[in-house]
């Protein structure tokens, strides 16, 4: 495994330069990610003039940034300028962008070099990828089984090497469920903390780009640069970018760490890997202490609520008018818009904005929305209360290890139950960070570390010291 600092080196001292760089991911990635379906576009093209531009800053003694020349990859709802945007869906086939995301611009800055846009699933609902309307996303450490969701493309690609980090999106859990899934290292920021301008919006009071890398470090560099206010976004905390590696490699000797019973309910395979992991903080000093969030059951229905509620909201601006594609073949514009709903969206996407709109419909607003909505303030209390007692919080990201394609896709409820874990993070807006933990018959075992809101610095020093004492992190799937 390559480290961005290392790269960065090796580019300074011209051992490398940015376009070799490029063409030797690119090589990979075009062989890889066909076998994998990490990607829905790949542009090389691009990818070899901006390289170019680093080599030539570089050429002419001008001082560049860590990021400068890294390869990466960008989950296909964040907007790019001029590069088809899919959100995994047939109704966005065309659609390319007049602007760039934030997120992009401020990558583009630090001289990111993008490969390409992951595959998701669609709209990014979902928690297996097998809802992208083109193809399904294989996990690198076993091709039968799934990367998890939405950001399984971003997830695979950084576990299988084809680029050094990627972006996902996370409204329930989909930077961190695959994170886990994938053997790589996520982080779910604070809400409000990285802008989502041009993050073509599932749930807005949910979704938050988050970053993926093979270590803690990486991640960190690239949350540093993608962090901080943005007055695109009426929802941005008016805060600096994070500066973790100020922070990291810090002692975390009486470090309070809480640990939920409420999320201990899942396969003893995976709890047995955490309770190993939860042992390890306390040899590394940490106080390691069992605690509870009472509201816990409540928090899977309430998301799934409000997050389709947002959805049914949300997606009606995909009207064969503004954006994408149209059907045709219709008579009046009712019909044209109902028909290229019909046609262009999935299964997955129809049965959310169905349930939303039922939702949000007179009558039964306050029986299910506004009763959601009660259930995410008891869930933050939960927390608030929580972190009065502990610096940060460990559970399971998922119930179970990757399971198998297929097995989960025709029951919608089993599927939903794996966000167990994740989703009440997305309800109350704390960051919560995704690493490996350990390895059960071959595929990965991921935690997350949860944290008080803004407290991205503290959980990336928290997830890198426990890094250091492994080698989880270095190991990598056998690519056949
Ligand atoms: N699996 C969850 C859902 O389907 C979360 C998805 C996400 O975070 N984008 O809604």
């Amino acid at each position: 495994m390559v480290k961005i600092r290392e790269i960065h080196k090796q580019l300074i001292n011209r051992e490398i330069s940015a376009v070799e760089l490029a063409k030797e991911y690119l090589a990979r990635l075009e062989i890889s990610s066909s076998k994998f379906g990490t990607y829905l576009s790949i542009t090389g093209e691009k990818a070899i003039e901006d390289a170019q531009v680093i080599d030539e800053k570089i050429a002419s003694g001008e001082e560049i940034g860590l990021l400068a020349g890294i390869p990466m990859g960008i989950k296909d709802n964040i907007s790019t300028k001029g590069i088809v945007t899919t959100c995994g869906s047939k109704i966005l086939e065309n659609y390319k962008p007049v602007f760039n995301a934030t997120v992009v611009d401020k990558l583009y800055n630090a001289g990111g070099i993008i490969l390409g846009k992951c595959n998701m699933d669609e709209f990014a609902m979902g928690s297996s990828s097998e809802n992208s309307a083109y193809k399904l996303v294989r996990n690198p450490w076993d091709l039968d089984r799934v990367p998890g969701g939405s950001s399984g493309g971003s997830a695979a690609s950084v576990a299988a090497e084809e680029v050094v980090f990627s972006l996902g999106s996370d409204t329930g859990g989909s930077v961190r469920q695959p994170a886990g899934f994938c053997g790589v290292v996520g982080m779910k920021p604070t809400y409000g903390r990285v802008s989502r301008y041009g993050l073509i919006a599932y749930a807005s009071s949910l979704d938050q780009i988050g970053p993926m890398a093979k270590n803690v470090e990486d991640c960190a560099i690239v949350h540093d640069v993608i962090s901080g206010y943005d007055k695109m976004d009426s929802t941005s905390a008016n805060m600096p970018s994070t500066k973790t590696l100020d922070i990291i490699g810090k002692d975390i000797k009486g470090l309070r760490i809480g640990v939920p019973k409420e999320y201990f309910g899942g396969d003893e395979k995976v709890l047995n890997t955490l309770k190993k992991a939860l042992a390890k903080f306390e040899e590394l000093g940490a106080i390691v202490e069992e605690t509870t969030l009472p509201h816990t059951e409540y928090a899977l229905p309430a998301y799934y609520i409000i997050a389709s509620a947002e959805a049914s909201s949300n997606l009606a601006r995909f009207d064969g008018v503004r954006y994408g594609v149209r059907d045709w073949d219709q008579k009046d514009v009712t019909d044209m818009m109902s028909a290229t709903r019909d046609k262009f969206f999935g299964k997955e996407v129809k049965k959310r904005i169905m349930i939303g709109t039922y939702a949000l419909s007179a009558g039964y607003y306050d029986a299910y929305y506004l009763k959601a909505l009660k259930v995410r303030t008891l869930l933050k209390r939960d927390f608030d209360e929580a972190f009065k007692r502990y610096d940060v919080l460990i559970t399971p990201i998922a119930p179970t290890l990757p399971f198998k394609i297929g097995e989960n896709i025709k029951d919608s409820i089993t599927m939903y139950l794996g966000d167990i874990c994740t989703v009440t993070i997305n309800l109350v807006g704390i960051p919560g960070i995704a690493i490996p933990c350990g390895f059960v018959d071959g595929l990965p075992v991921g935690m997350q570390i949860l944290g008080k809101p803004f407290s991205e610095e503290l959980l990336f020093n928290v997830a890198h010291k426990f890094e250091q004492s492994n080698d989880f992190h270095l190991r990598k799937p056998e690519v056949k």
